[in-house]
């Protein structure tokens, strides 16, 4: 089996009127096993496979997220574009509870994860731009043309969580300039990266997480987020058949010069662990 686009999101997002052909694999990985079986099948003519990210039942806490498994399955089926749908909190004003935001940076307040493939090798990705220039040009196309109220850029500040945040701590996150806060960005982006996969974050805005110092709606929130599922099924419908069926970007060569560790001292243990990504380079 094979996809071209792989999609993390909540189950709630996965659209079930939009995919046809439909197959579940079941995919093995040297990191174990991704956070649910893969859902593969045709959306909007192009071949698309759909990890749950929390798993079936919401089982896995955004600490036990099988990331490395999740993004190795996607390279094993050929995946080259991973579109990333997330909830997150706002810590500026001017984003809005179901705004939606493309951001273009990361700032990594995690702590518990693996977040590298690359243990037993030496390998130094770039994550400069930890988004993929190119999906995040046809993401925001695809939010403008739905008329939805959204923000182009944006700095995603990644918690580990359960918890969410204190008031001092949201009010540092937002002293600091980040505008918006969520679990499950990292280690998602940075291994894309390293595993060569295009990667964009579709971030749904829910609340205005503690620093507003309003009490917070429950029932509110959760009529924004069935709003929020609606409004990203929408957005994908859009997106995925704008995107180039070519890579132009520089994700497809992120580990050109990157790799650090002499071929000659690479086992062929590690070669069968990592090849999906080194082969190319060795
Ligand atoms: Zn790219």
């Amino acid at each position: 089996m094979k996809a071209e686009i792989g999609i993390i999101g909540g189950t709630g997002i996965y659209d079930s009127d939009a995919f046809e052909n439909v197959t579940e694999v079941d995919v093995d990985t040297p990191f174990g096993k991704p956070s649910s079986k893969i859902t593969i099948g045709d959306y909007e003519g192009r071949k698309v496979a759909f990890i749950s990210r929390h798993g079936k039942g919401h089982i896995y806490s955004p600490t036990h997220v099988p990331y490395r498994a999740n993004i190795y399955a996607f390279k094993k089926l050929g995946v080259e574009r991973i579109i990333s749908v997330a909830a997150v909190g706002s810590l500026k004003e001017e984003i809005k509870p179901l705004d939606i935001v493309i951001p273009d940076q990361i700032f990594d307040r995690t702590k518990h994860r693996k977040d590298t493939f690359f243990e037993d090798v030496v390998v130094h990705v770039g994550v400069a731009d930890p988004f993929c220039p190119e999906l995040r040009e046809v993401a925001i196309e695809a939010v403008k043309e739905l008329g939805l109220s959204y923000h182009d850029k944006g700095t995603y500040v990644c918690i580990e969580g359960p918890q969410f945040s204190t008031k001092a701590e949201s009010k540092f996150y937002r002293s600091m300039g980040f505008d918006i806060i969520g679990m499950t960005a990292l280690p998602e982006a940075k291994l894309a990266r390293e595993a060569e996969i295009c990667y964009v974050t579709i971030a749904a805005v829910t609340d205005y997480d503690v620093w507003k110092e309003e009490p917070v709606d429950v029932k509110t929130v959760l009529e924004n987020m069935a709003k929020n599922e609606e409004n990203i099924k929408a957005i994908l419908r859009k997106l995925i058949p704008k995107i180039p069926e070519e890579r132009e970007c520089e994700c497809k060569d992120a580990l050109k010069f990157a790799i650090t560790t002499s071929p000659e001292m690479i086992s062929e243990e590690v070669r069968r662990k990592l090849g999906i990504f080194l082969d190319k380079y060795l």
